[in-house]
């Protein structure tokens, strides 16, 4: 039980995605709020959301982005949301190639 408290808090830290929003819309048209925690989506709510043909429409958008930063500039807690992105997009195409989650 603690240690997965502890993997918990180590995911929770600092460096993740809470989902506000405050920093759409992306001008290519990425979900951020929803990408940038797709990692947290799929552990903790329906993995579905992700994990769905929607899902994954939505999740290769990210492909899309170009850098152009101006949704870091606009995250509260700044983030560094591109590279955020890039991160949940590995991580679900691992667990789309058959990563347990
Ligand atoms: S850096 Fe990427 S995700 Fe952020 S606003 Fe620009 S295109 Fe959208
Ligand atoms: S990247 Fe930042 S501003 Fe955008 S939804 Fe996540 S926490 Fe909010």
């Amino acid at each position: 039980m603690m240690d997965r408290i502890e993997v918990d808090r180590q995911e929770l830290q600092g460096n993740f995605c809470r989902g506000c929003g405050y920093c759409m819309p992306c001008p290519q048209g990425i979900s951020i709020n929803m990408c940038a925690r797709a990692s947290l989506l799929l552990r903790r709510a329906p993995s579905d959301i992700i994990l769905s043909e929607d899902g994954q429409q939505m999740m290769k958008k990210i492909e899309d982005c170009t850098e152009c930063g101006q949704c870091s500039e606009k995250c509260p807690y700044g983030l560094d949301v591109p590279d955020l992105l890039k991160k949940n997009y590995e991580d679900v195409k691992e667990v789309l190639a058959g990563k347990p989650i």
